[in-house]
């Protein structure tokens, strides 16, 4: 099947055909003036591969600069599904955030800054709670005791296990589906054993959850979503 593409014949001394991504996310094709089109679409059409992968690495970065506004009709994510915001004003209600058959509700006259920061205690809270009890149940299964665990708001790390044991996972991967968010806790488990990424710590967790590669893949295919 042919995908749309901008063409740009060259009179000058262009001798291959080359293809570019622009800004917009569309395909220019540029080629030598004399080249017949059906060259041009096979050119196009083999390149289908390396277009669909840059087309998807642009719009990832595209949703990680478009910064959260915490205004009603956006969408959070929480334990791997997306969910609308509603913000209202209501003088007589308890101000915050509350998560309630599947929408959020903040009640808050504060800016951007302050709603944002109902957001982070929110995920926060629910991170303890959750994180704090998949890790005890995963530990127990796997006969593997963690010193401490920690809740933190590191960006870019989803969790880290200390020389001494200590487990440390980020906020944000409450908001991650609930199989991935146990890959990372067994991932992590798994360095009480190996403080290291070599290949005998890789058999441990495949061992551990056979299908392990699949959530880590997803992760970081995902993850720039998950950035407040
Ligand atoms: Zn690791």
């Amino acid at each position: 099947m042919a995908v749309p593409y901008i063409l740009k014949k060259s009179r000058k001394r262009k001798k291959t055909i080359s293809l570019q991504i622009n800004g917009k996310a569309e395909i220019v094709v540029s080629a030598p003036f004399f080249t017949g089109l059906d060259e041009i679409n096979r050119f196009v059409e083999e390149k289908q591969n390396w277009i669909q992968k840059t087309i998807r690495k642009q719009n990832a970065l595209l949703f990680r600069r478009k910064e959260k506004e915490f205004v009603s009709g956006e969408y959070f994510y929480y334990l791997g599904g997306s969910y609308p915001l509603e913000v209202f004003r209501e003088q007589n209600l308890p101000e915050g955030l509350v998560f309630w058959s599947n929408r959020f509700y903040l009640n808050s006259p504060r800016d951007t800054a302050g709603r944002k920061i109902y957001f982070i205690d929110w995920y926060k809270t629910r991170a303890v709670e959750y994180i704090g009890k998949q890790v005890a149940d995963l530990a127990g299964r796997l006969n593997l005791l963690p010193k401490s665990i920690k809740i933190t708001s590191a960006r870019t790390r989803w969790g880290s296990c200390s020389q001494e044991s200590n487990l440390a996972f980020s906020f944000r991967l409450i908001m991650a589906p609930p199989a991935v968010i146990d890959y990372v806790i067994i991932h992590e488990l798994m360095h009480i054993k190996k403080k290291n990424h070599s290949s005998g710590f890789w058999k441990l967790l495949e061992a551990a959850m056979p299908e392990y590669k699949l959530h880590r893949h997803w992760l970081k295919e995902n993850e720039h979503k998950f950035i407040l």
